[in-house]
């Protein structure tokens, strides 16, 4: 299927807003947002409700250094009730703000899952300087899995109002509410090891569009 492109109001680029660090940038002055992680909902305030839980640095939003609070399990709500999915938060905050709370989200999960080392069972820490957990013992670092994924568009015409995209159908269901809902997109998933970006490209064009490309 092939569709008119229509003209699209762009978002603000949230790198204007949201930075990425590992480390509260050094003399860090201004305010500071906790992300308080419960389960995978979100409760966010200017104070920790508890100094002793595992706390990340997630990045700097709009000036203030923001932390994902790990909440452990048995603790009580400190949200009262009203942590919110990050589906829920999405439309309560700035764009900025649900990437930040999106990453606190992964943060901690991940760090939940490395706990302790995976080559000698002993407890980990996070490693200074760095997106890891370090073995007390042994000094094996873990670092996120990175999980590269692509899209691809093919187009026909030179740029401008006049230039077609080859879009694919495709059924989404965003898990809540029981919503499915059709959408139209480009071609795009994950990539996988030991596959080139024209090779993955290639493969997506056939899955969603079924063009074999030469
Ligand atoms: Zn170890």
């Amino acid at each position: 299927m092939v569709l008119r492109m229509a003209t699209m109001s762009l978002r603000p680029n949230t790198s204007d807003f949201y930075s990425p660090v590992n480390d509260e940038p050094a003399g860090h002055a201004g305010p500071r947002r906790y992300v308080h992680v419960i389960g995978s909902t979100v409760f966010i305030d200017d104070q920790v409700a508890d100094d002793g839980w595992p706390r990340h640095v997630v990045g700097v939003v709009n000036g203030e250094a923001w932390w994902a609070i790990d909440v452990p399990q048995d603790a009580d709500d400190p949200s009262y009730g009203s942590a919110l999915d990050l589906f829920s938060y999405f439309g309560r905050s700035s764009e900025a703000e649900w990437i930040a709370a999106g990453r606190a989200v992964q943060l901690v999960e991940w760090a939940r899952t490395h706990r302790f080392c995976g080559r000698c069972g002993s407890p980990t820490e996070p490693s200074a300087g760095e997106r890891g957990m370090k073995c007390l013992t042994c000094g094996l670092v873990a670092y996120p899995r990175v999980a590269p994924a692509m899209i691809t568009l093919v187009t026909r015409g030179d740029p401008g109002p006049d230039q077609e995209a080859l879009l694919a159908t495709g059924e989404c269901d965003f898990g809540v509410h029981n919503v499915t809902v059709s959408v139209l997109s480009a071609g795009g998933g994950f990539s996988v090891r030991l596959m080139g970006p024209d090779e993955r490209s290639a493969g997506q064009i056939l899955s969603h569009a079924q063009l074999l490309v030469k």
